[in-house]
């Protein structure tokens, strides 16, 4: 196969003709604000959706809209089934909608001005997952110019509140179901190994997340007359969230992982083999001399980043320190995250951290609880006929071997669709890298890596195909 793979060369040419009109698109969708979270504007969203709608339409798609479900942001459609009943269907996946930018003065760029330093890209969405999206338009593209037909039967969806937990997934199921429904997935939103190593992902983690208040006062009061007997909200917030982990940083709410299941021999085997380097991994993550990482000691750092959950603060509302005074505050607020370890629950989960967070507060303080995303976890054992198809593609684009790996983030999509197709495989392949700063200030997309990614996605429609065909 890898020879007939090197052969496609029209289709290599048609793509490298085309990638700077796919770097523009890139561009205009990287200046749509697309904030999935609650408090940004949703006609933003809706922008995104028909940019990308048009980008897919130009690529050649067809049947092309926008998907609706109750009060979802607008997900996008479009597909070409004209490779015949023989030939297998390949559902493709990426997301439009972006996570907020944070505080826009700490980036170095604007965030919605796509900005080239060093080949790479940066802005919010530039790599998670716009690139996704134009990757599937281009591997389209290429094709269709190159020979006028794909050699697979193709559909695209291109969700928008996927950074949201995808909260209207089993809508979204339930109502388009069927039109999607195809014998392989490829979801391109995962992180690559390295630059220059194309990667297959065959574990994710799921998440829980939700908003905790607490509550001691109808008013805020004089710290100084009556801080002492009356407690202060803000402290008694801290210790409730303290206490989620222990003094490891290992999740230490009663019960919560005993449905984690423990690394398989052949995923304990995986990650050793990786060239995994503990002072690569903390310049990567930015990590200040001195901090040490955190969690089970006696696991590797692959295997807590991957198959254990993981518990983050995500946000904390008390007063500001600019313009704060010496009073006691009536209440405070967190969010908190737990991320999730294959095996896991997202339903149990998701109750026992909101019971245990109305529970645990000190001094008797109000506590509310708002559950927010439940999302389950994924793994795939990674050895079958479409891992095999997708290895060849990406080291024949790469030119360099694809490696398994985990990842410790979230695709809530994966789970449930290729579950409701019959446990059809799901490929995750990558547009990030360790510097890419998805969610963070500064995000990229590394550009060479990039036009590796949407040829070893043309590659793959042909290599999906099986032996001998395609070769028309
Ligand atoms: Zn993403």
């Amino acid at each position: 196969m890898a020879a007939e793979t090197a052969d496609l060369a029209d289709v290599r040419e048609a793509l490298d003709a085309r990638m700077p009109d796919h770097r523009a698109a890139l561009e205009r969708l990287v200046r749509i604000p697309s904030v999935s979270a609650p408090g940004h504007d949703p006609d933003q969203l809706r922008r995104s959706a028909e940019a990308s709608l048009d980008l897919l339409c130009e690529a050649g798609l067809e049947q092309g809209g926008l998907l609706a479900a109750d009060g979802a942001p607008p997900a996008v459609y479009a597909d070409w089934l004209h490779a015949g009943d023989d030939r297998p269907t390949v559902l493709c996946y990426a997301h439009h909608d972006v996570q907020p930018p944070g505080d826009e003065g700490l980036w170095s760029s604007p965030p919605f001005s796509p900005t080239e330093r060093d080949g790479r890209l940066y802005g919010r969405g530039a790599a998670d997952d716009k690139a996704g999206i134009v990757v599937h338009a281009a591997a389209v593209d290429a094709w269709l110019r190159a020979r006028g037909r794909l050699p697979v039967n193709v559909k695209v969806i291109v969700e928008g509140e996927e950074e949201t937990g995808s909260e209207h997934l089993p809508a979204l199921l339930q109502r388009h179901g069927q039109r999607l429904r195809a014998d392989v997935m490829v979801l391109t939103d995962a992180v690559n190994w390295r630059v220059g190593v194309p990667s297959l992902t065959y574990l994710l983690r799921g998440l829980v997340d939700a908003v905790v208040e607490v509550r001691a006062l109808d008013h805020a009061l004089h710290s100084g007359i009556y801080g002492g007997p009356v407690p202060d909200p803000v402290t008694g917030l801290v210790k409730l969230l303290a206490a989620m982990s222990d003094e490891r940083g290992v999740v230490a709410i009663p019960g919560f992982c005993d449905d984690v299941r423990e690394p398989t021999g052949a995923e304990r085997e995986r990650m050793r083999s990786l060239d995994f380097d503990t002072d690569r991994f903390r310049r990567d993550a930015g990590l200040l001399d001195g901090v040490e990482l955190v969690g089970e000691p006696d696991r590797h750092p692959l295997e807590r980043l991957w198959t254990r959950p993981s518990v983050t603060v995500l946000a904390v509302d008390a007063a500001d320190v600019a313009g704060s005074s010496a009073q006691i505050l009536p209440r405070a607020r967190a969010r908190v995250s737990v991320r999730l370890a294959p095996g896991q629950d997202a339903r149990r989960a998701s109750d026992l951290l909101c019971r245990w967070l109305e529970g645990h507060a000190p001094w008797g303080l109000h506590v509310t609880v708002t559950p927010g995303a439940a999302v389950g976890p994924f793994a795939a054992e990674p050895t079958g006929p479409a891992h095999r198809a997708a290895a060849r593609a990406l080291e024949a684009a790469y030119g360099h071997p694809a490696v398994l790996v985990g990842v410790g983030g979230t695709i809530p999509f994966v789970e449930p669709f290729a579950h409701a197709f019959g446990g059809v495989p799901a490929l995750l392949t990558g547009v990030e890298d360790p510097d890419t700063r998805a969610h963070g200030t500064d995000e990229s997309l590394h550009l060479a890596d990039w036009r590796n990614a949407c040829l070893a996605q043309a590659l793959l429609l042909w290599e999906l195909c099986g032996p001998g065909a395609g070769s028309a």
